[in-house]
């Protein structure tokens, strides 16, 4: 390709470590006792991963997925209720409500930022509605000014899907003060990783209890006679992967830092080709961890964007279409339904159905390379959409 050097683009790669994350699996090896009861790594995670985030307190989980079906349990979600999701958004989303054997209902998103559109969660508020759901999207807070007011108004809590948002400020909040529960994943690629992992903060000491709980069997900390006080499952994260995860924390604000940087740059130049759309930043958003990279090609048929990320991908860049709408997944519709059809959540969902279809996003680590690079990624991009 024109003006592009003959060497691959080389980003970081992902995950990163270096001898923090061997001297705490070593550490962790070395304490004999390899789950969370018998060790200090988790316990030492949750406290470092609480205060950085501004919570009183944090539960550290096997997954991101586990995480939400935790935090929902803990706010009363259960058969007979409901939970308003975004329609564009991870699965895990909506899974986590319906394995609860709640009802999941899609609403649709911002056009500009991908993340939940407040009016249409107001629209689909009922008397069954246990809990709305936000999603960060990328990194990019939802509106949780207006969020946090529709909650107090309508007497029905916010969990934040947090996935993508380790590190996030909203008007100098952080995701643990916004007064809601909020549940975050350490699979491989998110922003820190121990492979697999999830963590819930909770505001509030009763939330956590029972949340502690209900990840351990319903067992009380330190119980030797078997009492179960609580429903619940086994949940706990193991001590490997809670040391790992410290020093992930350790890394992660420089990591921020860089991709700060980076995205303005990126934006700037990706605005600069006909016919691309980077994801908005809400100015209220002003910490954003940028966890993918994130663009549209508005108009772009399903199979076009396709052909377009296989050429990228030729090109060098760790590129990918985003998610699919949520309803247009066959597992949606195996439980916890909602008593609408395809057709009829699409019609309410005119966003989710541009942006799944020409939704493009790039790895994080692209946003960890150089300047320079970024001038390359645009490139590729720009000389991409010329050939298709
Ligand atoms: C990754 C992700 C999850 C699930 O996390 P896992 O750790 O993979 O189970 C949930 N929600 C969103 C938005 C995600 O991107």
């Amino acid at each position: 390709m024109d003006g592009i050097p003959s060497q691959p683009l080389e980003f970081p790669e992902w995950p990163q470590f270096d001898d923090t994350e061997r001297a705490g699996l070593v550490r962790a090896l070395e304490q004999g006792q390899w789950w969370r009861m018998g060790g200090g790594e988790v316990d030492a995670f949750e406290r470092e991963f609480a205060e950085y985030h501004g919570a009183d307190h944090a539960l550290a989980v096997t997954n991101g997925t586990h995480a939400l079906e935790l935090s929902l349990e803990v706010l009363g979600v259960g058969p007979g209720t409901e939970v308003i999701v975004p329609a564009f958004t991870f699965i895990s989303s909506s899974q986590a409500v319906q394995r609860l054997g709640a009802v999941a209902i899609p609403v649709d998103v911002d056009l500009e930022t991908y993340c939940i559109d407040v009016a249409a969660v107001a629209e689909a508020i009922t008397p069954r509605t246990r809990a709305i759901m936000p999603v960060h999207m990328a990194g990019q807070f939802a509106d949780m000014d207006a969020l946090v007011k529709l909650s107090a108004d309508a007497d029905v809590p916010v969990i934040q899907d947090a996935a993508h948002a380790h590190g996030a400020r909203w008007q100098g909040q952080r995701v643990g003060e916004l007064g809601s529960i909020a549940a975050f994943s350490f699979q491989n690629g998110k922003l820190m990783t121990a492979g697999e992992g999830g963590a819930v903060t909770f505001p509030t000491t009763e939330q956590y209890e029972s949340g502690f709980l209900r990840h351990s069997c319903g067992r009380p900390r330190g119980d030797r006679g078997y009492f179960h006080r609580t429903s619940g499952s086994n949940f706990r994260l193991n001590e490997f992967s809670a040391s790992i995860l410290r020093a992930q924390l350790a890394r992660l604000d420089g990591q921020i830092m860089t991709r700060q940087q980076r995205w303005p740059v990126l934006a700037r130049l990706l605005n600069e080709i006909p016919g691309v759309l980077p994801q908005a930043t809400d100015s209220r958003a002003d910490r954003n961890p940028r966890y993918m990279a994130m663009f549209r090609v508005p108009g772009l048929s399903e199979q076009s964007r396709n052909e377009l990320v296989d050429r990228l991908i030729e090109g060098g860049l760790p590129a990918f279409a985003v998610f699919r709408a949520i309803y247009r997944c066959s597992g949606f519709w195996e439980v916890g339904t909602p008593d609408m059809s395809v057709d009829q959540i699409a019609a309410r969902c005119p966003n989710t159905e541009a942006i799944y279809q020409d939704g493009i996003w790039l790895h994080h680590r692209t946003l960890l390379g150089t300047e320079e690079q970024m001038h390359l990624v645009t490139q590729i991009i720009a000389d991409a959409l010329a050939a298709l």
